[in-house]
């Protein structure tokens, strides 16, 4: 099938949710994607960081290959090889106890915000003050079911579908005082992205995160940090909140967990995890062997290609190099990020939509998220000349923009 016979297909059969780029991905390879026409791409994106070993790694391919001859699927109902093993790693590289598996990162949240109501109701039965209200943070994104949707900042998602799950609040991002005025006895959870994705690339500030662990502690309630996107490595550490010697009670993770498998889990403390008991909670196909053994091996495999200091290294280039840029372009008002999450903010929407899809002309894949930010995400196996590859096109790009101002563009953008 062509591309614009599957777009024509696609604008009758199915719902229309998604704003794709005119661009059929057939195939990939490392860092680089292909399209119909046999044209390499430079992937600075990886599926909204989930391809995070880039494409046709042997590791994956292996584990794929041997479980695809033995059992791709049990039921929670039995046992199976592949989940005490994967728990051990995930429990290891996170310091959290006990792990529940699903299929995607909603989904994890979703087991979060549970967990954090019946923890509150076990604390209750304790004699202690616990309510059942959330606090999130603004520019928030923890995914688009009823529950995450509702603790998701953004109006648009959640306008729609109300009345979405109530009781839920929202701090200013980064603002102390309003933490503090606003938590009280009544809230079950505090939310926090260590580092929003969604939102722009935003990190929480130490001060920040430290005061929420804090009002969680006073209270008995539960620090939930969504690190979906950030986590299993992205940002140089395991997870984001362990750059600021923070721990959570709960973190979600799911991306770049089966490096493109769809999976996801909810990883918790004892104290929380004694919330849940059997039958209270459960997924049909969360933690199968096909998506476990996957997981095993990225895991395996980041750890022994030592990826983390690879992804401080590369993406401490890419910062730097996205610093000299933004030296020289006044339209470039933001550099953010961590490890191999990046975002570059610009000072204008349309700019910022404009770059996206001249980039993806120039064969190079980024995304614009939160409007005028555009976001790197790329496979952790990217290297310093990928990065120089990026970095020559975004130059002449923001120089071209700059001489033509106006310019508008035809391409779509990817907008995660
Ligand atoms: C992507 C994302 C989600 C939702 O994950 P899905 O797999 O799309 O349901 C939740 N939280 C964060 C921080 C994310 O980046």
């Amino acid at each position: 099938m062509t591309l614009a016979s599957i777009q024509a297909a696609e604008s009758k059969l199915l719902l229309q949710t998604y704003e794709r780029n005119p661009h059929l991905i057939v195939s990939g390879n490392g860092v680089y994607l292909t399209d119909g026409d046999g044209r390499d791409y430079l992937d600075l994106l990886s599926g909204i960081g989930v391809s995070a070993l880039g494409y046709r790694h042997p590791a994956i391919e292996e584990a794929i290959r041997i479980q695809s001859t033995r059992l791709l699927h049990t039921s929670n109902l039995f046992y199976h090889e592949g989940t005490a093993e994967l728990a051990l790693r995930l429990t290891e590289i996170s310091g959290l106890d006990r792990v529940f598996f699903c299929n995607s990162g909603t989904e994890a949240w979703e087991a979060a915000l549970k967990l954090a109501r019946a923890h509150a109701g076990v604390l209750r039965s304790e004699g202690k003050q616990v309510g059942t209200k959330f606090l999130a943070l603004e520019h928030s994104f923890h995914g688009r079911t009823m529950g995450s949707v509702a603790t998701t900042h953004k109006e648009k998602y959640r306008e729609p579908f109300a009345p979405v799950m109530p009781g839920v609040e929202f701090v200013r991002f980064n603002d102390v005082a309003d933490l503090r005025s606003k938590f009280s006895k009544e809230f079950c959870a505090i939310c926090i992205e260590p580092l929003q994705g969604e939102g722009g690339i935003h990190p929480v500030t130490q001060e920040f995160f430290a005061a929420a662990r804090e009002l969680c502690d006073s209270t008995g309630a539960l620090l939930l940090a969504d690190e979906i996107q950030s986590g299993m490595g992205r940002t140089g550490e395991w997870f984001a909140y362990q750059h600021y010697g923070i721990m959570p009670d709960v973190t979600t993770v799911a991306k770049p967990l089966a490096g493109g498998i769809p999976m996801g889990a909810m990883l918790c403390s004892e104290e929380a995890a004694r919330a849940f008991t059997p039958g209270m909670h459960g997924t049909t196909f969360g933690g199968g062997p096909l998506a476990c053994a996957v997981a095993i091996a990225v895991i395996d495999t980041i750890r022994a290609t030592d990826l983390l200091a690879h992804i401080r290294d590369v993406g401490g280039y890419f910062k730097s190099k996205l610093k000299s840029l933004a030296e020289q372009h006044d339209c470039i008002t933001d550099v953010r990020g961590m490890g191999l999450m990046l975002g570059i903010e610009l000072n204008s929407s349309e700019l910022a939509k404009n770059i996206a899809s001249q980039m993806m002309e120039r064969q190079i894949i980024i995304n614009r998220t939160s409007e005028n930010v555009l976001r790197f995400l790329p496979p952790y196996i990217l290297e310093r000349k990928h990065v120089d590859i990026a970095i020559t096109a975004l130059e002449e790009l923001l120089t071209s923009n700059a001489a033509f101002a106006g310019v508008t563009s035809t391409g779509g953008h990817a907008n995660g």
